[in-house]
């Protein structure tokens, strides 16, 4: 199948442009509504924006089928990191990256990209195909708002795909864990630290214990334990009253997922006791797991549709959350797929313009195959 390269880069090159962040998606919305009607498509855009008080809603929009075959959903999002405002792109040697103050934004809009130029193209060479439905949601970076905004009530399709993943183009995860966010707070007792140290109960070395007493890192093949972030005291010469942990915990399992955060939060409050220290415990369920089995419709047709284009499919697991976490639990059998970007949240971000070319050749050889 043949992909217009010129196209594809420019609309890639142009989309990097547009500043668009997890609230303020209203520039690129706009953008992506035209380049959707374009292409025959029925748009839709849902309030999910309010849940953020953002400034744009997902796009849901819908190409009738002109065969009797599966619908399928293609899915991107259209926000992305800092720092990433004000983009300028450079090609060179068929690598795109940013100039170097920025990130490229790559993640998520050659996700965009490459299902708006994988559409087209079906559509250009006639390809047969069911109904479309395309879903670019806003605030994935921002905690899946957009995602978890989403009422998928009206879509069809039994076969998501996220187009949001570095790995090769033929990777195609199938497997995510579930997240919980542990929050502690330790309250102590201020006092001066040098005149009356024995009045003062000191919040963060009950912290300390806890953070030494917990399980950390990975766990096993498939749990992952962490403290991102602590916070406490307000001078050097007071016994800190206050300190705050930020822990998460991610499984496949949701049994280990509880054990690791009972684990994280008895330690926590043996070392309060120990302390004497009050405890706020605060935990958030971020996300749930997915796991779909290999012989699933959307893993079998992604296998197939690799193979078509003379790509090694790469069944895999991922470590991280996405909205395919939140779409696979409202019902959508979803996988993501690698679009090859590399070094993604960082000022060295880049994709090559070969593996733009090959995931929307994927994309075509998807609707192709289904
Ligand atoms: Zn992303």
């Amino acid at each position: 199948m043949h992909i217009n390269e010129k196209r594809l880069l420019a609309e890639f090159l142009e989309l990097v442009r547009i500043d668009s962040f997890a609230g303020q998606e209203r520039e690129m919305a706009d953008y992506l509504t035209k380049k959707l009607i374009e292409l025959k498509a029925e748009v839709v855009e849902d309030d999910a924006g309010k849940t953020i008080q953002g400034n744009a809603g997902n796009l849901i929009a819908k190409i009738q089928g002109n065969a009797c075959k599966p619908a399928l959903l293609f899915a991107a999002h259209m926000d992305r990191v800092s720092p990433g405002f004000g983009i300028k792109p450079i090609v060179e040697n068929g690598i795109i990256r940013s100039d170097g103050t920025t990130i490229l934004a790559a993640d998520d809009v050659a996700g965009i990209t490459v299902i708006l130029e994988g559409i087209r193209t079906a559509k250009e060479q006639s390809i047969p195909h069911g109904d479309l439905e395309i879903v670019f949601t806003i605030a994935e970076e921002g905690g899946l708002s957009g995602s978890k905004a989403l009422d998928c009530s009206q879509l069809t399709a039994k076969c998501a795909y996220f187009l949001d993943s570095d790995g090769p183009v033929g990777t195609i995860i199938n497997q995510a864990p579930a997240h919980k966010n542990l929050d502690l707070i330790f309250h102590g007792r201020a006092s001066h630290a040098g005149v009356k140290p024995e009045k003062g109960i000191n919040a963060i070395q009950a912290a300390a214990e806890a953070i030494s007493n917990m399980n950390i890192g990975r766990i096993d093949n498939e749990t992952t334990t962490n403290v991102g972030i602590i916070n406490g005291g307000t001078a050097v010469n007071i016994v800190p009253d206050l300190c705050e942990l930020n822990c998460e915990v991610r499984s496949l399992d949701s049994v280990k997922l509880e054990t690791q955060i009972n684990q994280m939060t008895q330690a926590a409050e043996n070392s309060a006791t120990k302390y004497n220290t009050e405890i706020d415990i605060k935990i958030t369920d971020c996300y749930s797991a997915f796991s779909i089995p290999e012989s699933a419709e959307v893993v079998s047709l992604a296998e197939k549709a690799a193979r078509s284009i003379g790509v090694t499919p790469i069944i895999q697991m991922t470590g991280g959350g996405s909205d395919a976490s939140i779409i696979n639990k409202k019902g959508i059998p979803s996988v993501v797929l690698g679009l090859n970007y590399q070094d993604v949240h960082t000022k060295a971000e880049s994709i090559a313009v070969a593996d733009l070319v090959k995931a929307a050749e994927y994309v075509a050889a998807i609707i192709a195959q289904a």
